[in-house]
């Protein structure tokens, strides 16, 4: 027998499950909306035509080389991450109080950012919004920090519980780490507006409660890049401390190359020379240094003013077909008359629409109309096309009845 004989079956990741039930499903006319992942018009994935570009001029560049990076990745594309997050003319970036490291996408960021904070923040409790993305708890106990949760969502509205939020953050102890989706919020595509960012910014500095924002959706919220940024600068221009983990994944369509960066702002430079220096003790037992094909690509595309505007063009198609997705499938539930307020459908931001679909509801579209999609209703509106919509709208239809 095998000395694992006694290995249990480990549950299926919920976000990664559905793609796996949707695969084994033979039905011809199904549909795949759990993973956040854009699709086109014709049911595909998407690899950029700047990314070709950039692939393209790394192939023909014979000076590259195949070489181990640092510890914290490829330089310019921290350099070019910090900027493009924080701002081209941030103070921050200018008095060398941030430090960036290249990591393992936005989960990697993440992890990295845990366990540093684990060995070397004070308050080991993080406060993650309820709900939010189902990694998130995941990693930060594993990583060694305390999980706690905040109000964030109401179902009653479908919109912001902003009372319960403030009073909930109000109440954290004092230097809790809070981690904030810095737009689009996954799973319920719901974002404090600018002024109640600059409420939450100043209730968390005035109790020292430390900003964690996890940057997945940068451009895809609004289309535009700086847009999207705001919150995070909004808490940077202060002058005070904050950690950003940010993904290249949706926002480049990198998804498998894992190429994203944590960047961590502090009050001196002195400090983020330490700060850094420990970040590479987190990283070199992990896995010792990040790969090189996936930060070429980002920085050869940041660094060319060409390729960066190409970019924020094909940005913007995506986070425009995404927003007349939302139109189309709110159309066709008024045109059948489904009975409730759909208005959340074109309300909320990002990929994402939290339908307010119980878990009932959604194993009977899966059953009966091939329908996949998150149990807790969580639909991916990057994975939606003008073809399927009627087939959704039926779906949800009957499913509300
Ligand atoms: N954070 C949030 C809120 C996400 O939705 C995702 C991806 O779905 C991630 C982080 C991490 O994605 P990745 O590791 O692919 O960059």
């Amino acid at each position: 027998g095998s000395v694992f004989s006694h290995v249990v079956r480990a549950p299926e990741d919920p976000i990664l499950g559905v793609t796996v039930a949707y695969n084994k499903d033979p039905s011809p006319v199904k549909l795949n909306l759990g993973v956040g992942a854009y699709r086109t018009e014709e049911g595909k994935p998407l690899v950029l035509n700047v990314v070709k570009k950039a692939e393209r001029l790394l192939i023909n560049d014979s000076s590259r080389v195949k070489e181990y990076l640092p510890i914290v990745g490829l330089a310019d594309f921290n350099k070019l991450s910090a900027k493009l997050i924080f701002g081209a003319d941030s103070p921050a970036i200018k008095e060398n109080r941030v430090t960036t490291v290249q990591c393992l996408s936005g989960s990697g960021s993440l992890r990295v950012a845990g366990e540093f904070l684990a060995h070397h923040y004070h308050q080991c409790v993080i406060y993650i919004p309820q709900p939010t993305w189902g990694n998130h708890p995941k990693v930060f106990t594993l990583a060694g920090l305390s999980v706690k949760t905040y109000r964030y969502y109401d179902p009653t509205t479908r919109g912001l519980n902003f009372q319960g939020l403030l009073e909930d953050l109000g109440s954290a102890p004092s230097g809790a780490i809070v981690l904030l989706h810095a737009c689009a919020h996954n799973p319920t595509g719901v974002d404090p507006t600018i002024e109640q960012w600059e409420h939450i910014r100043k209730l968390m500095r005035s109790k020292a409660l430390l900003p964690f924002f996890d940057s997945a959706y940068q451009g895809f919220a609004s289309g535009s890049l700086d847009a999207d940024a705001q919150p995070v600068r909004l808490f940077v221009a202060d002058g005070g401390e904050c950690l950003v983990a940010q993904s290249y994944a949706k926002n480049l369509g990198l998804y498998g190359e894992r190429v994203g960066a944590l960047s961590i702002v502090l009050r001196s430079a002195d400090v983020a020379s330490r700060v850094e220096s420990q970040l590479k003790t987190v990283i070199r037992p992990m896995y010792s240094s990040p790969p090189i094909h996936g930060a070429s690509i980002v920085a050869t595309i940041l660094k060319d003013r060409n390729l960066f505007q190409e970019w924020t063009v094909e940005l913007k198609a995506m986070a425009d077909r995404i927003i007349r997705m939302r139109q189309q499938l709110f159309e066709a539930l008024r045109a059948r008359g489904t009975p409730g307020d759909w208005t959340h459908i074109l309300k909320q931001i990002g990929m994402f629409t939290f339908t307010g679909l119980n878990s009932e509801q959604v194993a009977f579209m899966t059953k009966e109309y091939h329908v996949y999609m998150t149990s807790d209703g969580r639909i991916s509106m990057a994975g939606l096309n003008t073809k399927m919509v009627p087939l959704l709208a039926d779906a949800i239809h009957a499913a509300v009845m």
